[in-house]
């Protein structure tokens, strides 16, 4: 059944029972007197029909390209530390380094830095500074263990609420030091959160329209901070791009999905594009990850696939 608000399927009618198996975040993350705020918005707001949210969106005009929104409501502010009257503009390398040891001493695996523009943005909303911090947090293996369903819904809003609390306490870390910043909270879906960390070069969009990274290959939630430092260390030359090439010769996210929402199209010049059909992806509503648990990058390290790639290529040039 298809929940005419959203566009999602709904695949469990009794949102009490999904309430009901919700794992104790406060418990998990120590957030303890933040957890009623969060209770309360997974309890009103997630759990409605579907539990992606979308009921409570002001504009769901989302880029297809850009995964598939999971979780667009307004997540509710959990920072400890206000925005400094007089916000520094400039970090010197000193403090880029102890940012970079903080944010690694939480769960956040990667970070990298990059400018945000207009076409990244999803929701109409002004950022009054597009200097950007994106974060990259692991997406435990449970959760691609389980198979579509509540178990794995819950364990993938679980992920969410981890890293929205992880990216504010980054966040209070860069105001205690002086700097602005507003969040863009990985459930908030103001902006394109794989084309961000496309662009800060933290991986490359596969097929999947999910970013693969070389750490985590397509198994990670993403988050940003806009932040007033004007001298973010940004380079903007992606070493990732190669993917688009080898997905071009793999497919198995493709196969993999049993909703058909990753289609092939032809076009009139006999190319094959994909396509990512939100309306019929269970990634959000019912927790399905079948298109990062078959892909290559999930079961090999990058490095082992970029070396095989490079040499298979190597090997079809000589015979030309
Ligand atoms: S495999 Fe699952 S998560 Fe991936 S696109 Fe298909 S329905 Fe969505
Ligand atoms: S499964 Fe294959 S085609 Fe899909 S994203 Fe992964 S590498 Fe690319």
């Amino acid at each position: 059944m298809v929940n005419e608000k959203c566009g999602c399927q709904i695949t469990n009618d009794n949102p009490d029972k999904k309430i009901k198996n919700k794992p104790k975040i406060n418990e998990i993350y120590g957030f303890g007197e933040d957890s009623q705020d969060i209770g309360e918005l997974l309890n009103n707001n997630l759990y409605n029909e579907c539990g992606c949210g979308l009921d409570h969106v002001i504009d769901n005009s989302y880029n297809s390209n850009d995964g598939c929104g999971c979780g667009t409501i307004d997540f509710p502010d959990l920072s400890h530390i206000k925005n400094p009257d007089k916000p520094k503009f400039l970090a010197d390398k000193d403090f880029i380094n102890e940012l970079e040891n903080y944010v690694h001493s939480l769960d956040i695996i990667n970070i990298g830095y990059t400018l945000l523009t207009n076409d990244l943005l999803i929701k109409d909303k002004f950022i009054q500074y597009p200097y950007t911090i994106v974060l990259t947090m692991e997406m435990d293996n449970n959760i691609i263990q389980t198979p579509p369903g509540e178990d794995a819904k819950d364990l993938n809003d679980t992920a969410y609420v981890k890293l929205a609390i992880l990216t504010t306490k980054i966040s209070d870390y860069l105001r205690k030091n002086g700097f602005a910043t507003e969040i863009a909270h990985p459930y908030s879906g103001i902006v394109g959160f794989t084309s961000l960390a496309q662009k800060a070069v933290l991986g490359y969009i596969g097929k999947s329209g999910l970013l693969i990274s070389p750490e985590l290959g397509p198994r990670q939630k993403i988050s940003a901070i806009f932040t007033s430092i004007a001298n973010l260390p940004i380079n903007e030359t992606n070493p990732h791009s190669w993917i688009i090439d080898y997905c071009e010769k793999c497919g198995k996210c493709i196969k993999a999905c049993p909703e058909k929402a990753l289609i092939t199209n032809i076009t009139c010049f006999e190319h094959e594009e994909t396509e990512f059909i939100k309306t019929l992806c269970i990634g959000c509503s019912d927790g399905c990850t079948y298109c990062i648990e078959k892909c290559p990058f999930n079961q090999k390290e990058y490095t082992h696939i970029k070396n095989r790639f490079e040499k298979i290529n190597e090997k079809l040039t000589k015979n030309r």
